[in-house]
């Protein structure tokens, strides 16, 4: 891999098109900061709108020609495999690039590129498995089949929080069926997006196929959602940039596939042993410091173990370590920008302004050796209620809010009051219980006695 972090640390990186790094026509680059510091560590390219229509073209005509095109399905499968084996030769490598990057821990990175390879193959074998299908019409002289095709150009624009991760989860299938692809990483995480467009060429996939444009997302972002050459969207991100891609896309008439937000609940019943239950809760929420779209920030505490579970939280809580990502002891590191910083404070301060107290955490650490980065305390908030701002929006940070209930119906009812419906999680011994939570939760993901385990979230027992 030719992008390393000794070869990023202090450089300018431009945009990658058509399989190579080109400067951005305006030339304007801006800082990439490193969240334990604060520091611009490397800079990335401000892509505009001719850049965009750059990577677009490039990735058009990488569409249309043959040595893409003209590839068989299994082909193709060979090529997203060698990817897979190329991303986990140089796992220690992006693991470390995404740390330095986004302030990941280098731990939870480890996991990330144990899982991340895996995608990549198991959609080389999808590859020659998509099937169309035969379709009767009462006509005895006519047979009509639908085949599956590539639909063209794809858009991706994603997030800072796990961009390797997002990418892959969306890249490897559409590169299965054959579609090229121009990328828009987060301006807050951009590295990781370009070594991976290299590694693609490195294993043999046509230059063109995959383009990044990195920049902003007003400009550049903007830009590529607005443009008239893609055919779909795949947009991971927060509701409110999702609404306005959305609306971008609909001018075109273009699909789009959004993953978006969350304000996931995480139940936990009397029945439980109370100590799986708070590891569960604390891993759920406070893993990559709360900047996971599943963070389960709203929890939801049966009133007989209200007390007990308050309290062996609290303690637990207190014993993370907030530290730098790549100490192997650190549990949390950083938030990943210092704007996120600022709204985490601004969520806790509403909070307490609304009548809820801070039971732990609440503030930066008093370390001098963090007192430059963007860290923040794991923060429990008791005498919460649903109707609070800091238990309705998205935090992205590590904050939870506790709140306890009486019976089933009422924990359905405040679990389901949320516009988000992205996860949830319930901790009870009663099969039935869980299989009726299952059913009734307004959640696209229901974990039982379990919570995003990993590499979504690494496991915090002490
Ligand atoms: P964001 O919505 O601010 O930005 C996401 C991407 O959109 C970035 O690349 C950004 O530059 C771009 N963008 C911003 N404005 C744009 C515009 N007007 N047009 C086009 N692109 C634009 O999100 P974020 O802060 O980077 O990430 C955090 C959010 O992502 C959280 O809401 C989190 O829940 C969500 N997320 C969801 C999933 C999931 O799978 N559901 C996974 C990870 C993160």
């Amino acid at each position: 891999m030719k992008t390393t972090v000794t070869s990023l640390e202090g450089s300018r990186q431009g945009l990658f098109v058509n399989g190579e790094f080109l400067a951005p026509k305006s030339c304007v680059y801006l800082p990439s900061y490193d969240p334990t510091t604060a520091e611009p560590w490397y800079e990335f390219a401000q892509g505009d709108a001719a850049d965009v229509d750059a990577a677009v073209r490039s990735a058009k005509a990488a569409f249309l020609a043959p040595a893409w095109r003209r590839l068989t399905q299994t082909e193709r499968g060979k090529l997203l495999r060698r990817l897979g084996e190329l991303v986990l030769e140089n796992a220690d490598e992006l693991a470390m690039i995404e740390c330095c990057d986004n302030g990941k821990l280098l731990k939870e990175m480890r996991a990330q590129m144990r899982a991340i390879p895996d995608s990549y193959l198991y959609f080389a074998g999808m590859a020659d498995k998509l099937l169309g299908e035969t379709i009767p019409v009462n006509k005895l002289d006519q047979l009509n089949f639908n085949l599956r095709e590539p639909i063209g150009v794809v858009g991706m624009i994603i997030p800072w929080n796990s961009p390797l991760m997002m990418l892959t989860g969306t890249l490897a299938p559409c590169l299965a069926i054959g579609n090229t692809i121009v990328v828009k990483p987060s301006e807050h995480a951009t590295a990781s997006s370009l070594a991976l467009a290299e590694l693609a060429i490195e294993a043999g996939i046509p230059p063109g196929v995959v383009n990044v444009v990195t920049g902003d997302g007003a400009t550049t972002g903007e830009a590529l959602a607005r443009h008239a050459g893609i055919a779909k969207y795949v947009f991971t991100g927060s509701t409110f940039t999702g609404r306005k891609i959305a609306g971008n896309a609909a001018q075109n008439l273009v699909p789009c596939q959004m993953e978006l937000g969350g304000k996931s609940p995480h139940v936990v019943f009397s029945d439980v042993d109370i100590d799986r239950a708070v590891n569960g809760v604390v891993s759920g929420v406070f893993a990559a410091a709360g900047q996971t779209c599943v963070a389960g920030s709203r929890c939801f505490v049966e009133r007989p173990v209200y007390d007990r579970f308050v309290e062996a939280l609290v303690e637990r809580t207190r014993r993370i370590k907030v530290g730098h990502p790549q100490i192997e002891e650190t549990d949390i590191g950083p938030v990943a920008l210092a704007a996120q910083l600022a709204k985490v404070e601004d969520y806790v301060a509403s909070g307490v302004r609304q009548g809820a107290r801070i039971a732990v955490g609440g503030r930066k650490p008093q370390d001098r050796e963090l007192a430059r980065g963007w860290y923040f305390e794991p923060t429990v908030m008791v005498e919460a209620n649903n109707d609070m701002r800091f238990m309705r929006e998205e935090i992205f940070g590590p904050v939870v809010g506790i709140v306890p209930f009486n019976t089933e119906a009422e924990m359905i009812r405040l679990a389901n009051d949320t516009e988000y419906g992205l996860a949830s999680g319930i901790w009870t011994k009663d099969i039935d219980r869980a299989m009726r939570f299952a059913r009734e939760i307004d959640a696209g993901t229901v974990w039982i006695n379990t919570y995003a385990p990993p590499p979504t979230c690494p496991p915090m027992v002490a």
